[in-house]
């Protein structure tokens, strides 16, 4: 059976949960245990895919098709694990699922309550899919206090006694300020913190303290005392210089030690962790610069394209070389605001990411424009890809009117809606107009790619498969006129009706891709896709 940690967080949000529990499952993995990460969110959406980038940051999407947090991201970059549906649960639908069960009938005439059905949902959750695992680690969304995370704080408070003391370990997240005028760090909000975590029954076993400057002996045994842990489960957490600094920093600081021991197990060997020092090298220690302008919508919040962040980053590391990236805000092309030359020239890349909706599609249409003309390396990903079929329709193909259906109706949809695609499970239908709730092309697709093209000799492979999250699709019968003009399709979907990937053959390096590579990309894996592409970016900042 698996062993449960169960992370919490207090005093403030915005902690580095997530993170923490990424690399805390990095480390027991590092020391050859099998890990598995969930997330579990009070709010009452039944996924994050209706949510705003600008309110929840990206969504996160796994193979079997699940929108879910974007913590799920670092989960996944983090250990190589891919997540699944199953990894990520909201209280949006732990109701729901008990809703329609009494509307069946289900529950034969109980009245049906917080506790035991909301409970027994969570805790059905968090144990299930769990027997190829070691360790299974569920981080609760939130902070202690909050209302809406009462059941889950219920929940996780039965499951240690469910599971036994020896199988499940709490691990506390909570911030221990520093205040300027006093010239100390501060440990009342911990302790107040953990006193509203132990009303609910919940004693934690390890302390993670996030603090901006060390966090001195004194006021660790100080913790220790009143939070009712020993002193080397109060684990310092400090600021750190990436991300990917993290794991090794925790390792350092004693935290997978201390969770080892809360379980009452031997830490045994130094855990392998010559994978993180190797990032960390290459970061620290790179032999070039590139910058990369992102032409983009939600360019004010760096959390709605994270793994695209992420995936760049990783592009650097396998280049050994640092990655700038410029966020462009798209509509400023539009109204005149920004010179698009003066703006792109600078650049050594270009790329235009995934979004929903017209607002900046022109600006779009020109950066790719710009990169076309100009030699200029260009990565288009999901609208990207479809901006990128638009303006080749427009300008290399003469189909002046080109547009996608995604905008209002056109004459000429280079780029539209598709109601039926094939699956492994079957036909699948969506409705125009239909709910916006799960009614996207959604996780893991197969794709077919030509054998001598740019992207096959980028991925050493002609089968893929990569995670989609989109409405509308290049149209295929526009392939011709759009092959004319020198925009290749050399991906499609196996059964050769869904453009995946187009190419320019006569440019250093433009493709555009229906799916969202980046969600596959990690520091110790960095994605093909994107490590040509710094490359070309690396090639191109010698030429300017
Ligand atoms: N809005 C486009 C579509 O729905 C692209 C989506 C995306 O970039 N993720 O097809």
């Amino acid at each position: 059976m698996a062993r449960f940690i169960f992370i919490t967080g207090g005093v403030v949000s915005s902690l580095g949960k997530g993170l923490m529990a990424a690399s805390l499952a990095a480390l027991l993995q590092a020391r050859g245990y099998r890990v598995r990460i969930r997330k579990f969110d009070p709010y009452l959406n039944v996924d994050p895919g209706t949510m705003s980038p600008y309110q929840h940051g990206e969504v996160y999407v796994t193979d079997d098709g699940a929108e879910t947090d974007l913590d799920l991201g670092h989960y996944e970059r983090f250990t190589g694990v891919p997540g699944r549906q199953s990894d990520n649960v909201t209280s949006g639908r732990i109701y729901q699922t008990i809703i329609q069960k009494e509307r069946r009938g289900d529950y034969l005439g109980a009245t049906v309550q917080v506790i035991p059905h909301v409970t027994d949902a969570i805790k059905e959750f968090a144990r299930n899919e769990t027997d190829d695992v070691d360790f299974v680690l569920c981080e609760i969304g939130g902070t202690v206090g909050d209302i809406e995370s009462l059941p889950f704080m219920e929940a996780i408070r039965q499951l240690r006694n469910d599971l036994g003391r020896n199988n499940s370990v709490f691990v506390h997240v909570t911030l221990v300020p520093y205040i300027a005028a006093a010239g100390e760090l501060k440990t009342k909000p911990t302790q107040h913190s953990v006193r509203d975590l132990t009303s609910l029954g919940i004693q934690p076993d390890v302390l993670v303290c996030r603090c901006e400057r060390p966090l001195p002996e004194s006021e660790r045994a100080k913790i220790a005392l009143f939070c009712n842990v020993p002193k080397e489960a109060v684990i310092p957490a400090l600021d750190a210089s990436s991300i990917y600094g993290v794991p090794l920093q925790y390792h350092a600081e004693g935290l997978d030690n201390a969770v080892l021991s809360a379980f009452g197990m031997d830490a045994g060997a130094a855990p392998e962790l010559g994978r993180w020092d190797d990032i960390m090298d290459r970061l620290g220690n790179p032999e070039g610069e590139v910058t990369i302008g992102v032409v983009g919508k939600y360019v004010g919040l760096a959390d709605a394209y994270k793994s695209l962040n992420e995936a760049l980053v990783h592009g650097g590391i396998a280049n050994r070389v640092k990655v700038n990236v410029r966020w462009i805000d798209a509509e400023l092309f539009e109204k005149g605001e920004a010179d698009i030359a003066a703006q792109l020239e600078p650049m050594h890349a270009i790329l235009v990411p995934g979004g929903f909706g017209e607002r900046g599609s022109e600006g779009k249409i020109a950066s790719v424009k710009f990169a076309r003309e100009r030699g200029v390396p260009f990565f288009g990903i999901c609208l990207g890809m479809q901006m990128a079929c638009i303006e080749g329709a427009r300008n290399t193909a003469g189909i002046a009117d080109a547009s996608t259906t995604e905008f209002g109706p056109t004459e000429e949809p280079v780029v539209g809606l598709i109601t039926e695609w094939m699956t492994a499970e079957g036909l699948q239908k969506r409705e125009e107009g239909g709910d916006l709730g799960g009614t996207m092309r959604l996780g893991a697709y197969p794709a077919k790619l030509t054998g001598n093209s740019h992207v096959a000799s980028i991925y050493g492979a002609t089968d893929i498969s990569e995670r989609h999250r989109h409405r509308y699709e290049v149209n295929v019968h526009y392939r011709d006129p759009l092959e004319k003009g020198g925009l290749v399709f050399s991906g499609m979907s196996p059964d050769g009706t869904l453009p995946e990937i187009v190419e320019r053959p006569d440019h250093p390096w433009f493709v555009g891709v229906q799916f969202h590579p980046e969600l596959k990309s990690k520091p110790f894996d960095p994605h093909p896709l994107f490590a040509s592409f710094i490359e070309a970016a690396l090639k191109q900042s010698r030429l300017v």
